[in-house]
């Protein structure tokens, strides 16, 4: 076995390696048909090997030089599909129409032209170059810069540059007149090990992008509730943490802390889906009155959090009395129109950097109490207990 045989059966197994990957990977991805799309190609880019294989034991030449330009020509039209999945920029099927149509006839019509001339070297890798150019701008026009986009581009550019430097350097070299004589040229070596390197790297970066994308949802779904769809305790902390680590960070921060009133009867007296419900609507009037900067969270059960940054105590006293307000006078879908309920709500405020928000948290959650304690249905500031200040009092109107 020579070593351009090698690298083909090589660059085949790679190929078969990646459509399996890919087939595994995107049963996990938001976006599977974007991992199929890439199997498929890597498959059928695998078949590419065989008609090079057949090329040089065969005496169908004509059949097996077309055959190993169609199959990857015809996979790098999936990978731009794939891409286009994956990054929402679907393909222009004109474009990939007409990119067909005219590279696969032409190919046959310059098969009986001589190898190494420079009409035949355009006519055969132009195409090539032409399909990875068209998936490095689907991800240009995405507008996604993350790394391994970025990477992927770069990738894809410079396989498009070398198909293209192709032309130049199969005429220099001179490869072999015939499709026979080109598969055994040095030049077939170095230039097929350069494909293999270039198409391991750009299969690898794509696995790489669709892991990445599996991770960041996992992570993100680990984050949030799926009831209320609010943040859940783990997410809350990671925001508020990332806001109080930045290295300016206006000072006073406030956090509320609220609980549904009398919920349990709620769930004894209309049922547990009416429950539900209940929270749904009370998470949906947080996030819809929170400003955009806020941190809206359920903590757990019929229990919420609000991180108001740069916001003072008293700020985020008026804020908490406009929930509390807003919900007590509330028609929930699930209830009778007639029923309505009520919240409390303790707010506390991080005055300065040092100041913890687990400490925050238990100061707010010890203003709750009181407020429990108070008769529900109102607001109470931590460090002022309820029933030594009025004010908290003539403030529930
Ligand atoms: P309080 O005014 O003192 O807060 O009384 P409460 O009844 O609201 O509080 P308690 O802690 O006694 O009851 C909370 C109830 O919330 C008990 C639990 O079954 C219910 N609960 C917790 N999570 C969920 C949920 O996801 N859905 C529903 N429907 N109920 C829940
Ligand atoms: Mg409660
Ligand atoms: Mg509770």
């Amino acid at each position: 076995m020579n070593g351009a045989l090698f690298l083909l059966t090589v660059n085949f197994l790679i190929a078969q390696l990646f459509c399996v990957f890919f087939l595994v990977i995107s049963r996990r991805s938001r976006i599977p048909a974007a991992g199929r799309w890439f199997a498929v190609a890597f498959a059928v880019a695998s078949l590419s090997a065989v008609f090079e294989v057949a090329i040089r034991y065969g005496d169908f030449d004509r059949f097996a030089s077309f055959g190993a330009f169609s199959s990857l020509l015809i996979a790098l039209v999936m990978i731009r599909i794939g891409i286009g999945r994956l990054y929402a920029v679907p393909s222009n099927i004109w474009a990939t129409t007409t990119l067909l149509c005219t590279a696969l006839p032409l190919n046959l019509m310059i098969f009986d032209l001589p190898r190494g001339t420079f009409v035949h070297s355009l006519g055969y890798q132009a195409p090539f170059a032409i399909a990875e150019l068209m998936c490095a701008v689907a991800i240009y026009r995405s507008g996604r810069r993350e790394t391994g986009d970025r990477i992927l581009m770069a990738l894809l550019l410079i396989t498009a540059g070398n198909f293209a430097s192709r032309v130049y350097f199969a005429v220099i070299f001179s490869g072999g007149s015939t499709a026979q004589a080109y598969l055994g040229s040095t030049y077939a070596l170095v230039s097929q090990s350069i494909s293999a390197v270039l198409v391991v790297s750009t299969g690898l970066t794509l696995l790489a992008v669709i892991v990445l994308e599996i991770m960041d949802d996992a992570k993100a779904n680990s984050e949030i509730d799926p009831l209320s769809g609010l943040l859940n305790r783990r997410g809350f902390d990671g925001r508020v943490n990332q806001i109080l680590a930045r290295p300016v960070s206006a000072y006073p921060h406030c956090v509320i802390v609220c609980d549904l009133d009398h919920f349990k009867s709620v769930n004894d007296t209309y049922g547990h889906a009416a429950g539900d419900q209940v929270i749904l609507a009370f998470g949906r009037m947080l996030a819809g009155h929170a400003p955009p900067e806020a941190i809206c969270a359920r903590f757990g059960g019929e229990e919420f959090a609000i991180f108001l940054p740069s916001t003072s105590m008293a700020t985020g006293y008026l804020f908490a009395q406009g929930l509390r307000n807003t919900f007590s006078s509330m028609a929930i879908s699930g209830l009778p129109d007639t029923v309505r309920l009520s919240a409390s709500f303790g707010v506390c405020a991080l005055a300065a950097p040092g100041d913890s928000i687990a400490d925050a948290i238990k100061g707010a959650d010890a203003a709750l109490y009181d407020a429990k304690k108070g008769g529900r249905n109102r607001v109470n500031r931590a460090g002022a207990s309820t029933a030594n200040s009025p004010q908290e009092w003539q403030a529930q109107a």
